[in-house]
């Protein structure tokens, strides 16, 4: 089965009502390539205007899932209200929570089962610090990652793995396509070992950290890229041609 090139915007802690209206016009006018999926993830209070006004196959996702349904989590939003608005994606362990925030490899796991379990369809994110690359221990620390979720979860079906080494996002340090593609073949190898064929084949491995329109057409020709993790740059006018940057 081939895999469908997937491009995911996380607009992080940005935009107003007015800016992130005039992100999503742009996007819905936009002669987007159909081979690519494409999804948008507003701030948490914008998702309902996002489902809203959001057309041309652009579907949203929220930045954060807690692992509990309902009930007294005073700040938290469970997987069942995410689907209340019409809310089917979720971008689960964004280093900027595992480091600010203190997230856990076992958080992150949770919530993914939690946000699995409610129906979502989940963009897991993993990714090496810059002390951790430089001392040989990528492939290691990725797997470590990957692991804890492999021990809650089987299925392996609604997710989509977002590779971000922590020395590229927001830095404008983009990894080498060859960084790229053997991280992401170490982490194909990985599933297929650990979980299924199936899921080697079919589960989608994104590159974030740095991407721009000027790289997103190299990264896309590996074999092993099969679509983005856009932070800075899915704010802009540019995300359309990294979205049409498809190989
Ligand atoms: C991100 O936030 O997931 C990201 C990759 O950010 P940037 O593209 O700005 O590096």
């Amino acid at each position: 089965m081939a895999r469908k090139f997937f491009v995911g915007g996380n607009f992080k802690s940005n935009g107003t009502t007015t800016q992130i209206k005039s992100i999503i016009e742009g996007l819905n006018q936009a002669s987007l390539n159909p081979n690519v999926e494409v999804i948008i993830s507003p701030p948490a209070i914008y998702l309902p205007l996002a489902k809203e006004i959001a057309s041309n196959g652009v579907q949203v996702a929220a930045q954060n899932v807690y692992d509990k349904g309902n009930g007294a989590y005073t700040g938290e939003i469970s997987a069942a209200q995410l689907k209340d608005v019409g809310v089917n994606w979720v971008i689960i362990g964004h280093s900027e929570r595992r480091a600010l925030l203190g997230e856990s490899d076992k958080f992150v796991a949770s919530k993914t089962k939690a946000a699995l379990a409610g129906g979502l369809s989940v963009i897991l994110c993993i990714g090496e610090s810059l002390e951790e690359r430089e001392a040989g221990t990528t492939i290691d620390v990725v797997t470590r990652q990957l692991k804890a979720v492999a021990d809650e979860v089987s299925d392996w079906s609604n997710i989509v793995i977002a590779y971000e080494p922590v020395w590229a996002i927001g830095t404008g340090k983009v990894a080498t396509t060859e960084q790229a593609q053997e991280v992401h073949a170490a982490i194909r190898k990985w599933l297929r070992e650990t979980v299924s064929d199936k899921a080697a084949e079919e589960t989608r491995i994104l590159y974030g950290g740095s991407v721009t329109d000027k790289n997103s057409k190299e990264l896309a020709t590996q074999p092993d890229v099969d679509g983005f993790l856009v932070g800075g740059a899915s704010l802009k006018p540019a995300f359309v041609d990294i979205i049409n940057s498809a190989a």
